[in-house]
């Protein structure tokens, strides 16, 4: 059983500010200790489940965060970017089943940790008319190769919003957010013994995995936080102005709509901010 694990920071537990989750935060070096440390506890967890091969991505910023020499030496990791597939970046060769670790609650979610969609320039992200943050596209793309979602590990909201948007899915808290940049949070060794006996029980209830399938085809609507983001995108060939923060792009189908979202979360970085 091939088990593939997409890890990003924000969702770790005892991680509530961007001093932390930032490369240049006075928290950064001890984040990235953490960070290894409940990725661990998932990839025990799934061999301890049955696995026989567990692929990490490391999936924040710029994917050099995971501590390699303190990874569980069973695991391979693909760290660096960029990367056609970005935070699934290797999906495409074939799993029985994904494990988001340390995901948080999409853009605009009240009273979560550390919420984004990719950056903070992105406001909201439809696909097909439902609302998904980082959680769903990567579930998106997991289902576009095959793979159903196992598990989530977030706050209290990240792992909400999974619930809802994969029913049946194994779920595990790690903190409870008390606004953007706080959290009430367990020890972390009560976090990690947690995420172990989650990722465990997940491999036990594969008829419960859900597929998240979208489309073909997929309309995919981006809002920005500034007018300016939008003067950049409209470069892109097929985008349509929807008023002064919103693009809409006609995919062929989630891959495509993927393509088009993570050429558009680059752009939108190299404008002023207005
Ligand atoms: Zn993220």
């Amino acid at each position: 059983m091939k088990i593939y694990i997409s890890a990003d920071i924000e969702g770790i537990g005892t991680i509530v500010r961007q001093e932390q989750s930032s490369t240049d935060g006075r928290e950064y070096r001890w984040a990235r200790k953490i960070m290894t440390a409940e990725v661990n506890a998932a990839i025990r967890g799934a061999f301890d489940g049955g696995a026989t091969e567990v692929v990490v991505s490391d999936s924040h910023n710029v994917g050099l965060n995971l501590i390699p020499e303190e990874l569980d030496p069973r695991a391979f990791l693909i760290m660096g970017s960029p990367r056609p597939l970005s935070m699934m970046e290797g999906i495409q060769s074939g799993f029985d089943a994904v494990f988001l670790v340390g995901y948080h609650a999409k853009a605009g979610t009240a009273d979560s940790d550390l919420i984004h969609i990719f950056n903070r320039r992105i406001a909201e992200v439809r696909v097909n008319g439902i609302g998904i943050g980082e959680i769903g596209i990567s579930a998106g793309l997991a289902g576009y190769f095959g793979a159903p979602v196992a598990l989530v590990t977030g706050d209290d909201h990240a792992v909400a919003e999974a619930a809802a948007l994969l029913p049946g899915i194994e779920a595990v808290e790690v903190k409870k957010a008390i606004g953007a940049y706080a959290a009430r949070c367990p020890h972390p060794e009560k976090s990690r013994a947690l995420i172990y006996a989650g990722a465990k029980r997940a491999l036990t209830r594969r008829g419960a995995w859900p597929l998240f399938k979208m489309g073909p085809p997929v309309e995919l609507v981006m809002r920005f936080t500034t007018s300016s983001a939008v003067d950049r995108v409209m470069r892109m060939p097929g985008n349509e102005r929807l008023d002064g923060v919103s693009v809409r792009f006609a995919a062929r189908d989630f891959l495509e709509a993927f393509k088009a979202f993570n050429t558009m979360a680059d752009l939108i970085e190299l404008v002023a901010y207005i």
